[in-house]
């Protein structure tokens, strides 16, 4: 029997594309280092979902049944004005049009937390550290970090979300590849003071909107998100951050002061432009990029963690393909995922009217069709007329990595 050497793949980030892509790397035999400049997996953020075929990489997983034990459970998601009137209360479904497609919504940190659990024992995961340079030769990547030694990998890939430190030592600088939505938004936990339960309460005025967000028996997420040109602040700039939030949501009413207070000691407090990745290329030689890092669609699309966790799964199906070339895995991927990605991508804009409507006629139109959806859902017109449910399932996974000697036997 044939042997290959074990290919070796530097992923940097250890979010949701990194743990997956190196739970199916070493199902495929490949050797992985995992680096995350935080000190440990990050938990935290808004309820995220998985939706499509997404489901299905996490079901080959073997991890269908505690992604579903941390499901939300949203009942409902009620709309009303700043003054807590509501406007409308209408199961999450009806919004998606996901009835004809399997969706799970769970809180982000429980996902990361499930994925590290799944992975830690057989990855080599390096926290606290960063790439600092990245040199492709002939027998390999060299890899420098800003803590531990220098080390070669066949390949590197950047798992390291919208603000990729891979993408800028390959690729160049952020600016060019990023498509700002002119929109900003922050999430944090507060305590469950409301009496919500398997809930979302949606404030929105013109241009702005406050969200609780309450799952079984966990804090509650809160989250401002806005409209208009939002400041790139310096990721450590928390305080800068925090001030920017109060300034465009002071003078609020329902619960936004309250809100706004308890923001000021969040210890899970996360900021971001909502901003999109769009790039001519996402690998370079033995540098590929996944999640994020390569394609972000904005959380406005709703589909950042399905198509993050499905791109990888492919690229780990093409690396199995091919044990002896790993870098000629990343265009065959690239190839694979672009249009599914793209799709994706171009939901963030139509998603925008329902959550973020940005003028006062928009709000006014938005809260007629939201009194009109029950409706029209009886009548089989979903919100968004099925494009997340069509979008979320536009790509055909391929079979499982494996490990090279079996891949490589079925491709003769
Ligand atoms: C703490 C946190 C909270 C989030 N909250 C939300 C939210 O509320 N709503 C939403 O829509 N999306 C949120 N996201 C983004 C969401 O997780 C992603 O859109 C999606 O799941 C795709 O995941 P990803 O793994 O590609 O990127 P991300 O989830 O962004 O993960 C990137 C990872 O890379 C690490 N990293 C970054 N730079 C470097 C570097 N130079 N070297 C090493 N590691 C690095 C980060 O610490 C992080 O762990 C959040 C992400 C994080 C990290």
């Amino acid at each position: 029997m044939e042997e290959f050497p074990m290919a070796s793949v530097l992923i940097s980030g250890a979010s949701i594309a990194g743990p997956v892509l190196a739970f199916w790397l070493r199902r495929a035999g490949v050797d992985v280092t995992v680096v995350e400049k935080a000190d440990a997996v990050r938990g935290g953020g808004y309820p995220i979902d998985l939706r499509g075929v997404a489901v299905d990489v996490v079901e080959r997983m073997g991890l269908l049944e505690p992604i579903e034990a941390a499901r939300t459970g949203t009942r409902a998601l009620t709309f009303v004005t700043e003054r807590g009137r509501a406007i409308a209360s209408l199961r999450t479904e009806t919004l998606v049009g996901e009835q004809s497609i399997r969706a799970i919504e769970l809180p982000r940190g429980d996902l990361t937390e499930v994925l590290w659990a799944a992975t830690r024992d057989e990855v080599e995961y390096v926290f606290d550290d960063r790439i600092t340079t990245l040199d492709d030769r002939d027998d390999g990547i060299h890899v420098t970090f800003r803590r531990g030694a220098p080390r070669m990998f066949d390949l590197v890939i950047g798992a390291d979300g919208l603000h990729s430190g891979v993408r800028e030592r390959a690729f160049g600088p952020e600016a060019p590849f990023r498509r700002d939505l002119d929109a900003g938004y922050a999430a944090f936990s507060v305590p469950n003071v409301y009496g919500l339960d398997r809930e979302a309460v949606m404030m929105n005025v013109a241009g702005r909107s406050a969200t609780l967000y309450a799952v079984r028996n966990q804090p509650v997420t809160a989250l401002f998100s806005w409209s208009g040109p939002t400041p790139t602040l310096d990721h450590r700039d928390t305080e800068g951050q925090r001030r920017l939030v109060e300034h465009v949501f002071g003078g609020l009413g329902w619960r936004v002061p309250e809100m706004l207070a308890r923001m000021r000691t969040a210890d899970d407090f996360y900021f971001d432009t909502v901003s999109q990745i769009r790039m001519p290329s996402w690998t370079r030689g033995r540098v590929g990029l996944v999640g994020d890092a390569a394609f972000a669609p904005s959380f406005r699309s709703g589909q950042g963690t399905s198509i993050a966790a499905v791109g990888v799964y492919v690229l780990a199906a093409e690396i199995a393909a091919r044990p002896t070339e790993p870098a000629a895995a990343l265009p065959a991927y690239e190839a694979r995922v672009r249009g599914f990605a793209t799709q994706n991508q171009d939901l963030a804009t139509s998603g925008a009217r329902i959550v973020s409507p940005a003028t006062p006629w928009q709000l006014h139109s938005r809260n007629v069709l939201l009194r009109a959806l029950p409706l029209l859902e009886r009548v089989g017109v979903p919100a968004q007329g099925g494009a997340i449910a069509r979008a979320a399932t536009a790509l055909t996974l391929p079979d499982a990595p494996r490990p090279a000697e079996r891949a490589a036997r079925s491709l003769a």
